[in-house]
């Protein structure tokens, strides 16, 4: 057993977990960005300590994964060179913050993401470790798909709404209430019991019967869900995808040295900012119709010591079977570390085999048990029959 390692489910970078292949050190960018000198910092501490590859997670987090204990210090001790720690484990486990990237100089954005963080930072409100808040206050509701407990969101006539996920309508706040109301969300979410359900979830608590106070109840409904991004360019950089979220060192390198800045995604992808033209390295996705943006699939085995099969050699056999409007997921065991949501078909690897799920998530009921390797790959239809 690792003497660091600190077994749970949603690593930091001061709270790392123990892999198959040892620590995952997680690095949380505030406000969804990382400058340039530390996106390089980044890849040369993953070259280093870990295993050359810098993962991109679906909370617009980065991990460095196969670092060992001996590597460790040495590795926190670099990340804040970069800036990129907080104060303590507890302060980075309650910073979860998604921020839309498609944000431009002078709107409100930046300013909520370090207001939010700020307060997050000092107070201590014993939320749980997958809880989280998306700010996603462009005119076109990016971050609809994400996972966050609490949003910052517009209404169709551009003001501001705090709205708990899961509730349909959120409450018009001005600018200067927004981070006060959604911290006041969150503490009634611990209040009222939503911390010790099952799911420990906002959705989940407002839909086991949980109703929310007057006060933090509002009629306003906000802009219509966007579709999730694609690669391409757009007016504020390059966004490309990396399969399976993962960045060689050398590609995150170049990305960093190209770009003024990199914005993180929950899509598995980044925004190179103020790049006006589509990189080409070899490990980046660039066109919007590659069969990798539409798999999904955790670290697996062997990189994961709970894992059950080798998930992404099996995605990416299996992505070309996958219509393009379609996602897999593969996951190497019922705990979904990969994508929390729901997907067209989910595979779920266990001792028997893989569960295939349709249209739900990794704890869905199965439609077929006991599938092997080599019965998908042979017969990818089962995949999508009915789709
Ligand atoms: S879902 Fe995948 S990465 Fe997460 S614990 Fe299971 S096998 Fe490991």
């Amino acid at each position: 057993m690792s003497a660091v390692a600190i077994k749970g489910w949603c690593p930091g970078a001061l709270r790392p977990m123990l892999s198959g292949d040892g620590l995952v050190v997680r690095i949380r960018p505030r406000g969804g960005r990382l400058d340039a000198s530390q996106a390089t910092g980044i890849a040369e501490l993953a070259a280093r300590y870990g295993n050359g590859l810098t993962d991109l997670t679906s909370r617009a987090n980065l991990q460095i994964r196969g670092v060992s204990d001996e590597g460790y210090p040495a590795l926190i001790d670099g990340l804040a060179g970069l800036g990129l720690l907080d104060a303590d484990s507890d302060t980075e486990a309650q910073r979860n913050v998604l921020v839309t990237p498609f944000w431009t100089a002078g709107d409100e954005t930046r300013s909520l993401a370090a207001e939010l963080e700020q307060a997050l930072a000092s107070a201590r409100l014993d939320l749980p470790t997958k809880f989280g808040f998306a700010i996603d206050d462009g005119s076109e509701r990016v971050l609809g798909g994400a996972s966050a407990d609490i949003r910052i969101e517009r209404d169709r006539n551009g003001g501001l709404l705090v709205r708990a996920d899961g509730a349909q309508f959120g409450l018009s706040v001005a600018r200067s209430e927004a981070v006060q109301v959604a911290l006041a969300l969150a503490e009634w979410f611990v209040a009222s019991g939503g911390a010790k359900g099952e799911k420990r979830r906002m959705a989940a608590h407002l839909a086991g019967g949980a109703s929310l106070p007057q006060s933090l109840r509002g009629d306003a409904e906000p802009v219509a869900r966007s579709a999730d991004p694609v690669p391409g360019l757009y007016s504020t950089g390059a966004m490309v995808g990396l399969a399976f979220g993962q960045m060689p060192q050398q590609t995150l390198s170049h990305l960093a040295e190209r770009a003024q800045a990199l914005r993180v995604t929950p899509w598995r992808m980044v925004l190179a900012e103020a790049m006006h033209e589509m990189p080409r390295d070899a490990d980046l996705v660039t066109d919007p119709n590659d069969p990798a943006l539409r798999v999904i699939a955790c670290s697996g085995a062997p990189r994961c010591r709970e894992a059950h099969a080798d998930t992404r050699a099996l995605a990416s056999a299996l992505a070309s079977f996958v219509p393009a409007d379609a996602r897999l997921h593969v996951s190497g065991c019922a705990k979904g570390c990969a994508h929390s949501g729901s997907a067209d078909v989910t595979l779920v690897a266990s001792r028997e085999g893989f569960d295939l799920i349709r249209r739900g998530t990794t704890r869905g009921v199965p439609v077929l048990r006991g599938l092997t390797r080599s019965d998908l790959v042979a017969n990818p239809s089962v995949l999508m029959r009915g789709h």
